[in-house]
């Protein structure tokens, strides 16, 4: 039996039959056989009981600057950008850091989200108004029931709200071994979420310490308190909707969309169904931000799954509105959707 509590973030005792560290590409040419999974840093995971199969954990490093997404070898005009060629197992946060030391930025609102390179664009991670997706260039895999590398595109990985290509069916088998980003070498701000529109800032380093000041005000640290970041996705509704809310809470955070409909805030609906800082058992949503459930020491699986279901549930009581998760479900066979859970 393979360990997986210091590959999950939520900090749950899980087991998988077989776990294999993958450092290279090469080590996926061998067809897999079998139920898998791939993990990256397991920081957006639920596993709700022991795997019966081989969990694939990326550990590819290395980062490249300069890299040519053109292989016939011209020199790109990429202006004042430059192309950045990254290992699907590098932290997401040290890339960051990392590039930043380099004169390199784009990504500095993503700073401290916690998880791998590789894992990233599967759910286009996002936060303060940046998504992932906007800066990959190519994206590099090995499809693990075939061992065959396969290359895609930014444009082919159909990026989308906390979703790509990578989640749809016929598309999960592919390992992300490499992620070529094109990002700018001149710094330009994006400052139009709270508590950062007041700030100047003359430096993206500035940015992405204000952007850790904030994520460690309101989120919990993995390291310290077991938890797979936000638990749900932001629900998407329409114009009536909204307009029928506005008549119980004239201030319910709402921010319009280009198609006419409009994005609420999962956390504040969560507050608003009474079920911010609420403790069940070993599980809790945490108190400075509700969208996040947090193992409070010693969790179980199935205390986490109960409690995601209440939180949903009293949500749903409270607005009709359901809650999808953004976290994914892995159950004894593999990927579980949320209501097989
Ligand atoms: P917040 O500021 O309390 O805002 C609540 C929600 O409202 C956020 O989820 C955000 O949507 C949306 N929002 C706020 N200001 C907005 C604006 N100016 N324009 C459009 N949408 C706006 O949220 P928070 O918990 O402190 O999180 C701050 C940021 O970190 C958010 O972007 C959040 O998504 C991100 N974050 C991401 C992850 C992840 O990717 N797993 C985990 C934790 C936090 P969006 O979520 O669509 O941005």
């Amino acid at each position: 039996m393979f360990d997986l509590s210091s590959y999950n973030t939520f900090n749950l005792t899980v087991y998988a039959q077989a776990g294999r560290v993958i450092t290279a590409p090469e080590d996926l040419t061998q067809p897999l056989g079998g139920p898998y999974i791939i993990l990256g840093a397991g920081s957006d995971v639920l596993f709700t009981e022991d795997f019966a199969g081989t969990v694939l954990i990326n550990r590819i490093g290395g980062i490249e600057l300069g890299s040519k997404v053109d292989e016939r070898g011209a020199p790109n005009d990429l202006g004042d950008h430059i192309l950045v060629r990254v290992g699907g197992g590098v932290l997401l946060d040290e890339l960051i850091d990392y590039l930043l030391d380099q004169g390199i930025c784009g990504l500095e609102n993503l700073s401290l989200i916690p998880g791998t390179v590789g894992a990233a664009p599967i759910q286009n991670v996002g936060a303060y108004g940046v998504e992932i997706g906007t800066f990959i260039a190519q994206i590099e895999a090995r499809d693990v029931l075939s061992g065959k590398q396969v290359i895609l595109s930014g444009e082919q990985c159909r990026f989308g709200y906390r979703t790509s290509i990578f989640k749809e069916q016929g598309w999960s088998s592919l390992f992300i071994t490499h992620v070529t980003f094109k990002l700018p070498l001149k710094f330009t701000p994006k400052v139009n979420y709270a508590g950062l529109q007041s700030c100047e800032f003359k430096q993206a380093r500035a940015l992405r310490e204000r952007v850790i000041a904030l994520r460690n005000e309101k989120l919990p640290n993995p390291k310290y308190v077991g938890n797979a970041g936000s638990f749900f996705k932001n629900p998407y509704v329409s114009a009536q909707v909204v307009a029928q809310l506005k008549e119980r809470y004239e201030q319910v955070p709402c921010y319009p969309q280009s198609d006419g409909s409009f994005k609420l805030a999962a956390g504040w609906l969560i507050d608003k169904a009474n079920c911010r800082g609420i403790k069940h058992g070993q599980v809790g949503t945490w108190g400075n931000q509700a969208l996040v459930i947090v193992n409070l020491g010693g969790a179980k699986p199935h205390e986490v799954v109960a409690l995601a279901k209440y939180v949903s549930a009293e949500v749903q009581n409270k607005f009709a509105l359901d809650l999808v998760p953004e976290v994914r479900l892995y159950g004894k066979h593999g990927e579980l959707s949320w209501d097989q859970i």
